[in-house]
């Protein structure tokens, strides 16, 4: 009903007459009734409701409700970390000894997660190039496959999902297609809108936008046909555990998100904290006003690199001669390609070591999305773990440095950077 900038500012919460006008971060984990019909009513989900902050809490139910309508999807579902969004997704649609298909260049703790732990579980993953073709895409998927999923931008490979291919091949194949979309948020791509079915978030990032707590965010599309699809018989079945609710038929559009709360939030417990959501709600507000500067600031940084004498390559998919161009104007709103760059520095680990040294504005830390400028060297920290050759296939070399340009004024930011660049250079 709103645009996009009013949905940031003001959706998920509206208070009736004589209540806060700001949200209130309701922290408690259990809610009263005066009869107990009243709360049966409640668990046979014929009531609306909350009862036991694992399963629901008005503060993230508020932020939820934002971040569904900012993306276009029927009903979301907040977790406490961006990794607890991604598993969920995974176990409310795979069992032992079926597949999921994923692009190889998806973030370092996603990676682990579908490489090693998932497999552990008995759920295999088959990585596919980010630029893979239609007929290899294909010939991963059997009748065991159960998502396909990929990141909008990847963090840090920077390539853009290729929406319109991919999603052609799901629903072809009857196969949900799920987007991480964390770099990218709402107020630059809507991954709904190009085809995929499920949208999650490490809300730690964007959504937040000032590093103060960690959260995740798993969107459904409600346009996904699971009623008769023999890929997916847990969403046809009646599931016992749950009063023999059939999610394909009984929760109208919204059987993924319901199925994913029922069965997976109840019990793998990782809901995100009130507090943490209030906060979120809050970043969220300035959203439409921090992405607009952080692509702006990141063009900047992206070009000046481009020049500099000490710089190997670039990657920013929104600078015009980024293989990844065409893809930013076909999906992204106003050319905008988020705040994150990444080069490659001359003289190796070295050099990318002794180029943080010199950084002034720039901080060291395991993190991205912060209205604050921050640098990040992955193959000596959040990409220690991974082997040479798993490194490579997640298009990461040693000399690769990730920043995450900030909102600051960009003449500050590039003068930091060119500085830092100059006293690296004199090792080499
Ligand atoms: C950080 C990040 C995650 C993981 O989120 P956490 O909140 O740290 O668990 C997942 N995907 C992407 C793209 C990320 O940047």
């Amino acid at each position: 009903m709103f645009e996009r900038e009013t949905k940031c500012v003001q959706s998920g919460y509206n208070p009736k007459s004589g209540e806060p006008r700001v949200l209130p971060i309701y922290q408690s984990t259990t809610f009263s009734y005066d009869s107990p019909e009243d709360m049966a009513a409640l668990f046979d989900l014929k009531a609306e409701g909350f009862f036991y902050t694992r399963l629901g809490n008005p503060t993230v139910d508020a932020l939820e409700k934002k971040i569904a309508d900012l993306d276009g999807g029927v009903g979301a579902m907040g977790t406490a970390s961006g990794m607890s969004a991604t598993l969920i997704t995974v176990a409310n649609l795979c069992h032992a000894g079926d597949n999921i298909i994923s692009t190889a260049t998806v973030y370092g703790g996603t990676y682990n997660l579908f490489s090693t732990t998932i497999a552990k579980l008995g759920i295999e993953c088959r990585f596919v190039d980010p630029c893979v073709s239609r007929e290899e895409l294909e010939s991963k998927i059997d009748d065991k496959t159960k998502l396909f999923f990929c990141e909008t931008i990847a963090n840090c490979a920077m390539n853009v999902a290729n929406f319109e291919m991919f999603s052609d091949v799901c629903k072809k194949h009857g196969v949900v297609f799920a987007v991480d979309n964390t770099l990218a948020t709402p107020v630059i791509c809507r991954p709904l809108e190009h085809g995929a079915n499920v949208v999650v978030y490490a809300s730690t990032k964007y959504l937040d936008g000032h590093a103060t707590s960690v959260g995740g965010i798993i969107v459904d599309g409600g346009n996904f046909s699971f009623l008769g699809n023999k890929r997916y018989p847990d969403f046809n079945e009646p599931d016992e555990s749950y009063h023999g609710l059939v999610y394909a038929k009984d929760c109208g559009k919204a059987g993924f998100i319901v199925k994913a709360r029922a069965q997976y939030m109840r019990d793998f417990g990782a809901q995100m904290a009130p507090m943490n959501a209030f906060l979120t709600f809050l970043g969220s507000e300035t959203l439409h006003l921090r992405m607009p500067r952080h692509s702006e600031n990141a063009l900047l940084v992206a070009e000046m690199l481009k020049k500099n004498s000490n710089v190997e390559w670039v990657k920013y998919a929104g600078l015009k001669d980024d293989e990844n161009y065409p893809l930013v104007q076909k999906y992204f709103d106003g050319g905008m390609a988020s705040g994150m760059v990444t080069f490659g520095i001359k003289g190796g680990r070295a050099g990318a070591i002794r180029f943080q040294k010199a950084l002034r504005l720039f901080r060291i830390v395991t993190h991205i999305a912060d209205a604050r400028s921050c640098v990040l060297h992955p193959a000596s920290t959040t990409h220690r773990q991974l082997s040479d050759s798993d490194l490579k296939a997640c298009g990461i070399s040693d000399n690769l440095i990730r920043l995450s340009v900030g909102i600051e004024n960009p003449k500050d930011i590039l003068a930091d950077l060119e500085n830092a660049l100059k006293e690296a250079e004199k090792g080499n």
